[in-house]
């Protein structure tokens, strides 16, 4: 390796993005793919609001010039969308990133590097970790019970009060948890509350659209709390990459110094802005991906080997029971790679597989896929 590289980078692993390329069995090309692996919206931006934003791109957007840096008529109309009280939250609430990525690695910035740990607790979104260990910065793992998913919250408590060089500065929750599903609960709820205020609490609410809860309303008692959100998921924006948070104005001030200064390409902030001015339409699609849900879930835990749980978000988790004949790693490998031959893109992770909600004939294809592979051979 280059001899001037951070040694421990060398065994890191990266974020592995879709398409991945690392299929031992090549999909057939005549095979419909469906793609549901990384909880994107099956739908794309209705041709109405696309073709308003080519208007925009042709009319309005100078390629020469830089962005917009400051974000202030994106973070008005953010700060309008999450109210739920008028003017509970104002642009000075906001802070807009490229993805909810960016902000989860400013986040890290402005709390930990070179002085704390994070705490998570797996199986949960895989960035936090990730970006923490690119930064050097120490990932302490708690577990979760193995049947509501609820976070082990004796542990987590013993890692904060024990975890030291460096103590712990941020912990991650998701709110529903990515991969399992799961929104937290009072008693999750009631440790965050009582954390200390030299701890920053994150709730990523990426899944807000489809769970309808959120912790916005709590923020004013907590200057210590983030909120995350993000226009990939429900908004149907994923191409153009646009995340944000609603926290405390002194915590704003900082992420806005940390972040990169022209983080948003113009035709994104302007994508963002249609998407809010148009929420309606857009979130409209979220019925039809709770009934399918539903329907999914139902159909899914007919499977006698299969353990399919509730969940808040558009996406399931499913894992298989334990059975004699074969190891449940590679029963679930197995699984995955039979699923992926057939089209069905699911993601294999936290020891199940979650499967993202498509559309009607998606999700059709994905239950006989599943219905066509032999149980456990
Ligand atoms: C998808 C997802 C995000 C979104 O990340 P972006 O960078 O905004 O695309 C954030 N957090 C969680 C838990 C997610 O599942």
């Amino acid at each position: 390796m280059l001899p001037f590289i951070r040694k421990d980078l060398a065994q890191f692993t990266a974020y592995k993005p879709h398409p991945s390329g690392d299929s031992p069995q090549p999909v057939q090309l005549s095979t419909q793919i469906d793609r549901l692996d990384t909880n994107e919206s099956p739908y794309d931006l209705p041709s109405e609001l696309k073709q308003k934003l080519a208007w925009t791109y042709q009319q309005l957007i100078e390629t020469n010039r830089y962005p917009d840096g400051g974000h202030e008529t994106l973070k008005d109309a953010i700060a309008e969308y999450v109210n739920e009280s008028p003017s509970l939250f104002t642009a000075a609430n906001i802070s807009v990133g490229n993805g909810s990525d960016e902000i989860i690695r400013s986040l890290l910035i402005a709390s930990c590097l070179g002085f704390g740990s994070i705490l998570v607790a797996q199986p949960t979104f895989s960035m936090y970790a990730i970006l923490a260990q690119t930064l050097g910065i120490r990932v302490v793992a708690v577990g979760r019970n193995e049947e509501n998913f609820e976070i082990d919250l004796k542990a987590a408590q013993l890692a904060i009060e024990n975890t030291q060089n460096p103590p712990i500065r941020a912990v991650f929750v998701v709110h529903p948890n990515s991969p399992t599903g799961n929104p937290l609960t009072a008693a999750e709820l009631a440790w965050l509350r009582s954390l200390s205020e030299e701890i920053l609490v994150v709730i990523d609410e990426a899944y807000f659209e489809f769970s309808q809860t959120t912790l916005v309303g709590e923020l004013p008692l907590h200057p210590n709390w983030v909120v995350l959100r993000t226009f990939s998921k429900a908004f149907r924006l994923a191409a153009l990459r646009v995340g944000y948070c609603v926290a405390h104005p002194e915590l704003i001030t900082i992420l806005e110094k940390v972040r990169l200064p022209y983080n948003l390409p113009s035709f994104s902030i302007a994508g963002a802005l249609i998407a809010l001015q148009n929420h309606k339409l857009l979130l409209e699609s979220i019925s039809q991906t709770l009934s399918e849900r539903a329907k999914l879930i139902h159909a899914l835990s007919q499977n006698p080997a299969f353990q399919v749980t509730e969940s808040a978000a558009n996406f399931i988790f499913l894992r298989l029971k334990p059975n004699g004949s074969q190891p449940k790693d590679a029963a679930l490998k197995n699984l995955h790679q039979k699923l992926r031959s057939a089209g069905t893109l699911v993601r294999e992770t936290g020891g199940g597989l979650r499967i993202t909600i498509g559309t009607t004939s998606e999700n059709l294809r994905t239950l006989n896929n599943f219905s066509s592979i032999p149980d456990r051979d």
